[in-house]
């Protein structure tokens, strides 16, 4: 039994820190908004009264909060000055590559382990324990960082030093909101030229088009049952978290020196549907811009 410290019990931090329960840890649990924090007592974690008690006896401390600013902040001022010496701290927040090297540099400063672990695999990944982290951290705390991962995971991976988490999340994400530009394009030209959707799936989904944006998110209804497209697209992966990861690509590509311009035309579309309204859409709603069917998107 580990004792572990979960800051940050929203969409993603609340199945997160119930699977941690659940493998035995004894979980201490803040969050900002008093009902998130009932929800995780309800779910067997030790509610705290602030970030500086639940991480005082923690030996591993575990973050899940909105964005950079946010991530800095509860470092900096909350986590860092408060936790016991040799504790683990792992940040699973999408933050910027950047913002994830100053944590790691402060931590690492203050003496502590850091790895940023950003996920792939959604709220019903993080509910059902079955996330894709991507880690960076030194090689010689990877042991320690994947078993204090693995009750929530699929699948924990080394992507390299500080920040290379973050780096492979928000390249991963852009080649995804590519391909599904693509494919959104691909079958809004289809029903033009007069293809059925479905005979087109069966064909792309057997051909060099095959892609996990086609097979498995499928934004035409109809071929791929479980995907958003059947459901009004509920999401899913939201257009607006989309639009956060893309700029966050575009941000490092600047930063880096990197000609990314399908990736700079993809956060120009996402954040033109997102401001047309379509922020909690699943981000395959895109296709009905393509499609000229905006008016069927309630
Ligand atoms: P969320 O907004 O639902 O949850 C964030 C939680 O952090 C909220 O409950 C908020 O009250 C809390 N919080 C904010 N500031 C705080 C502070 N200073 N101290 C304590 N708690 C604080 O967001 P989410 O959907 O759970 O996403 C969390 C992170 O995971 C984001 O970085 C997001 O980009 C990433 N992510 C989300 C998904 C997804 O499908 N939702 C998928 C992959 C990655």
């Amino acid at each position: 039994m580990t004792r572990i410290a979960f800051i940050g019990l929203g969409a993603m931090g609340a199945g997160m820190a119930a699977n941690q329960v659940r493998a035995g840890h004894a979980v201490i649990a803040y969050d900002l908004v008093p009902a998130a924090v009932e929800r995780a007592s309800a779910e067997g974690c030790t509610p705290a009264a602030s970030i500086a008690q639940a991480v005082a006896d923690a030996e591993v401390v575990i973050t899940m909060l909105p964005a950079g600013p946010q991530v800095r902040q509860v470092y900096a001022r909350d986590v860092l000055p408060h936790v016991k010496s040799g504790a683990l701290l792992i940040d699973c927040s999408t933050i910027a590559v950047e913002s994830a090297r100053t944590v790691a540099t402060h931590a690492a400063d203050a003496g502590f382990r850091f790895a940023d672990a950003p996920v792939s695999g959604g709220v019903a990944g993080a509910e059902a324990g079955t996330l894709a982290f991507m880690v960076g951290c030194e090689d010689e705390d990877f042991a320690a960082v994947e078993a204090a991962l693995t009750p929530m995971a699929r699948t924990v991976i080394h992507a390299g030093a500080a920040g290379a988490g973050q780096a492979a999340k928000i390249c991963n994400n852009m080649l995804l909101g590519v391909s599904m530009l693509g494919t959104c394009e691909a079958f809004a030209l289809a029903e033009k030229l007069g293809l059925d959707a479905g005979r087109f799936f069966e064909i792309a989904s057997n051909s060099s088009g095959q892609c996990w944006a086609l097979t498995v998110n499928c934004p035409a209804p109809g071929p791929v049952p479980a995907s958003p497209a059947n459901r009004g697209y509920a999401p899913g992966f939201t257009t607006a978290m989309m639009v956060k990861d893309l700029k966050l690509a575009q941000a490092a590509a600047a930063s880096a020196g990197a000609s990314t311009p399908m990736g700079a035309g993809a956060e120009a579309l996402f954040a033109l549907f997102d401001g047309l309204g379509y922020g909690g859409k699943d981000f395959s709603a895109v296709i009905q811009l393509f499609r000229g069917r905006l008016s069927e998107l309630t």
